[in-house]
């Protein structure tokens, strides 16, 4: 009994330790992976828009302006080159999801019963009203 006990004892203190470890983990963010990209490519456009308002305001030399803005603009350039060397990626995740569902279509378009074709896949017949089984 004392043995029962202290095995039990034993495994809810793993148990325990493993919820705790599992918590301590920090979640990976389910966001895209260009989210830091965007936000950089905001923070610039607003830098941009704050480094003209301040030029309007003549707060800053013609040169200064010129050369933080042509600085902006290429990191902004280099901010969207990655965005989109990123971005091809996702189309390609939902197309290998969506496959699978385009392989069902054929063996459930044709009524097995009546013989009846379909345009889009029908869980029963339209024209027997029988199941289409694929
Ligand atoms: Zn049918």
């Amino acid at each position: 009994m004392v043995v029962v006990v202290a095995v039990l004892l034993a495994l809810g203190s793993i148990a325990f330790t493993l919820i705790v470890r599992g918590k301590d983990v920090p979640e990976t963010p389910a966001i895209s992976p260009t989210a830091h990209l965007e936000q950089r490519k905001a923070q610039i456009y607003e830098n941009l828009r704050d480094l003209q308002f301040e030029y309007r305001l003549g707060k800053l030399s013609d040169q200064d302006y010129q050369k933080t803005k042509v600085d902006l603009q290429r990191e902004l350039a280099k901010v969207l080159a990655e965005i989109d060397a990123v971005k091809p990626q996702a189309p390609v995740k939902q197309a290998a999801v969506a496959a699978p569902a385009s392989k069902a279509k054929p063996g459930s378009t044709k009524c097995p019963h009546c013989g009846a074709t379909f345009a889009q896949a029908l869980k029963f017949c339209g024209e027997c009203g029988k199941a289409m089984a694929s």
